[in-house]
């Protein structure tokens, strides 16, 4: 499982969530902070901090928020 950054982040990128993040997980983007799906290990400690409330639990995502999944395994595989 895993925490994802959805669109409040586009614009705001404010950054709370990089340096709680246990595992370093939470890198910059273009447009956005993306989260590795695959090194982060669901503790919530990111979406406590948000201060636009732009992240959520992967299994709470609405349809047309998987694709902001999506956008964060496609942004960690081109690294
Ligand atoms: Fe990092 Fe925890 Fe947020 Fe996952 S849920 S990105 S491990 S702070």
């Amino acid at each position: 499982m895993a925490f994802v950054i959805l669109d409040p982040c586009q614009g705001e990128k404010a950054g709370e969530c990089v340096s709680v993040c246990p595992v370093d997980c939470i890198v910059e983007g273009p447009d956005q902070f993306y989260i590795d799906p695959d090194v982060c290990i669901d503790c919530a400690a990111c979406k406590a901090v948000c201060p636009v409330d732009a992240i959520e639990e992967e299994y709470d995502l609405a349809p047309e928020q998987e694709v902001f999944l999506t956008k964060a395994e496609a942004f960690f595989a081109n690294r």
